[in-house]
This record gives C-alpha cells, sequence and structure tokens, in this order.
C-alpha cells in the first residue's frame, strides 16, 4: 500500500458509526448506538488507530474509546458540560491561565480522533479560534506577566496545526524573555503516528525552550514501533517525552493493563506522568469509577512497578491551584 501523509490520514478520518462497523467487521446491532451517541458529540478515528484494533471484537478497548453509545444519551447527576469551569479562567480567547507559571493554549479545536470520554467535547471551541488578532493579545497577555514561565499548546489537538504555523508561533514565543519551557500536550503521535516527521521534531526541538511533549495513551494495545521510532525522533531533538493517561472502566481498570501500560511506555522511551480519573463531563458517565477502586488500583500498581513507572493518580478539581492528587 502506498504510504499516506499525516495530512492525508488527518483528513480521512473514519467518522460514520456505518464505516467503522465495516472496516471492524463488527455487527449491524451496534449501528443504532452509535448513531445515537454520534449525534451528541461526532464519531472519528484516523486509519492507523483502527489498524491497531482486533476485528470483530466489540470489547476492544481502542474501539471501546472511540464508538459512540446510546448510554452517552442518559442524564446523570453530577456530569455536566463544563466540569473543569474552564469558562472563569479564560481571560482570552484560546489562553487558560489556572496554575502557576505555566498557561495553557487552545491552539486547534479539532482533534485527529474525538475520544467518547472527553471533556472537551462540550468546550466551547468555536468561540475559541486563534485568529492573528487573538494571537496578538495572547503574546501581549504573556510579554506583561513575568510570573509565566511555561507555555503549553493544547487543544483540541495543537500537532493538527500545520508546521508553518507552529514555527510561527514558537518563534514569537522565543522573543518573551521570561518564557523558559514549552509544552505540547497531544494524542496525534499515539493516533498518527505519521505526523512526528523529523521536520516537526527539528522545529519542535529546535527553539532556545526546554521542550517537554505530553503524550495520551490509554492502553498497551496503542503502543507500537511506529509511536515508538516517533519518539526517537523527538528524543534525538533532546525533547522529554511523557504520557498522560485516563482511567476508564472497561478499558484500562485493571492491574495488568495499567502494568502493561507502563512497561510498553518505557520500552520506547516514554515516561508514565498522570494517571487522570475521569473528569465528569455529560455524556461519559459509564467510564466512571469509584474513587476507591481508583486508589486500589494505583496502590496495587505501586506494588507492582518501580516508582518512576508508576504513574501520578490525579484529578482536575476546579479552583485548586494545581491537579489534586488522590494517592
Ligand atoms: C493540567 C493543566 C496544566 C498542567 O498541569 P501540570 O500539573 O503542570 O501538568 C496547566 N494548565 C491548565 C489549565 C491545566 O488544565
Ligand atoms: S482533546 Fe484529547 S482526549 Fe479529547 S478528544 Fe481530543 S484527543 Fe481525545
Amino acid at each position: 500500500m502506498e504510504e499516506r501523509s499525516w495530512q492525508q490520514l488527518l483528513s480521512h478520518t473514519v467518522d460514520t458509526p456505518q464505516a467503522l462497523l465495516e472496516c471492524l467487521d463488527l455487527p449491524n446491532s451496534l449501528l443504532e448506538g452509535a448513531e445515537t451517541g454520534s449525534q451528541l458529540f461526532p464519531l472519528k478515528v484516523p486509519q492507523p488507530f483502527i489498524d491497531k484494533m482486533e476485528k470483530g471484537n466489540p470489547d476492544d478497548p481502542l474501539l471501546k474509546q472511540v464508538l459512540p453509545l446510546a448510554a452517552e444519551a442518559a442524564t446523570v447527576p453530577g456530569f455536566v458540560s463544563d466540569p473543569l469551569n474552564e469558562s472563569e479562567s479564560n481571560p482570552l480567547d484560546g489562553l487558560i491561565h489556572k496554575y502557576n507559571g505555566r498557561v495553557l493554549l487552545i491552539l486547534s479545536g479539532a482533534c485527529a480522533v474525538n475520544c467518547r470520554y472527553c471533556f472537551r467535547r462540550e468546550f466551547p471551541y468555536s468561540s475559541n479560534r486563534l485568529g492573528s488578532e487573538q494571537w496578538d493579545a495572547i503574546l501581549n497577555y504573556l510579554k506583561a506577566d513575568h510570573s509565566i514561565h511555561e507555555v503549553i499548546f493544547s487543544g483540541g489537538d495543537p500537532l493538527a496545526t500545520s508546521d508553518t504555523r507552529l514555527q510561527r508561533m514558537l518563534s514569537d514565543l522565543e522573543a518573551i524573555p521570561h518564557l523558559r519551557r514549552l509544552r505540547i500536550h497531544t494524542r496525534l503521535p499515539v493516533v498518527i503516528p505519521q505526523r512526528i516527521t523529523t521536520e516537526l521534531a527539528s522545529i519542535l526541538g529546535g527553539t532556545r525552550f526546554q521542550t517537554a511533549m505530553v503524550l495520551h495513551a490509554n492502553h498497551p494495545n496503542e503502543i507500537d514501533g511506529l509511536l515508538g521510532d516517533a519518539v526517537n525522533r523527538l528524543k534525538q531533538q533532546g525533547i522529554t517525552v511523557l504520557n498522560q493517561a485516563v482511567l476508564l472502566k472497561g478499558i484500562n481498570d485493571d492491574l495488568n493493563t495499567l502494568v502493561a501500560l507502563s512497561e510498553s511506555l518505557f520500552q520506547y522511551g516514554i515516561l508514565p506522568y498522570y494517571l487522570f480519573t475521569l473528569d465528569p463531563v455529560k455524556g461519559a458517565a459509564h467510564f466512571d469509577l469509584p474513587d476507591e477502586a481508583a486508589i486500589q488500583l494505583h496502590q496495587q500498581l505501586q506494588a507492582k512497578l518501580p516508582g518512576y513507572l508508576v504513574p501520578k493518580l490525579a484529578r482536575e478539581i476546579p479552583d485548586r491551584p494545581s491537579k489534586t492528587l488522590l494517592a
């Protein structure tokens, strides 16, 4: 098969329930629920991620992260549209400043994949587009606040942005002397490893910043040699590569899976950073796990693995000065 570029892979995602079920040989009985769920939050999955799923298995742990369900339509008390209350710390379009010393920039509303558990399924992206006016306002905000040392590119997925635009933004940021660190939060290398071209790696690694990339993989099946190659290109540029995962019922809520996740991450040079409990966003309640279960799993993980392979179990509680550790 001819190799497709990341741009092609990104623009030709599978985006209907019918097409997803067909390419995985899954039964039509899943269609009705998938149609219902996809009306609330569209289905979207890139081919390289589908390639890591097992055909004919409706319980595949990667499939379950992306297949819409009728259960998403349920109203569950406590599961809301803006669980992180981000609209409160959103002083400018595209900028969230909650924690000391670091700001999060929403570079792109688009993701390469739509994860059913994501709190951003309800985020008002359309009003957070970064045009040149908004970008100038952000630069002025950063220039004026000398306590900010780190800029976090987030989204959506920041790597859905073109290399040219990333490069332009980075050089604008480099001109602000008190900025020292750059962080990129992205799931793209996991779902389309082809995105990490040698060029992109050298753009991201070629600044004066100390740079980290935080990937997002939840299950060991998401990690393979293609991702490993991408990580190598980043590491050759001196970029530190970390991973954050979300604890998801029916996907990675058992000890063996979490052990295998940490071990495969490290095998490819990635360090586990956070294991987040689910944000209580409307439509995702069926992924939720009680805190006691999460804490118990984390303790078991600690008993099994070296400390550097145990991610911090945390959650985001609005109005706190950092993520909140559960254990
Ligand atoms: C999670 C988050 C960060 C980063 O937190 P760390 O603990 O440094 O990883 C920064 N800003 C916002 C708004 C966040 O939600
Ligand atoms: S922001 Fe991350 S978790 Fe949410 S849909 Fe995009 S890739 Fe998935």
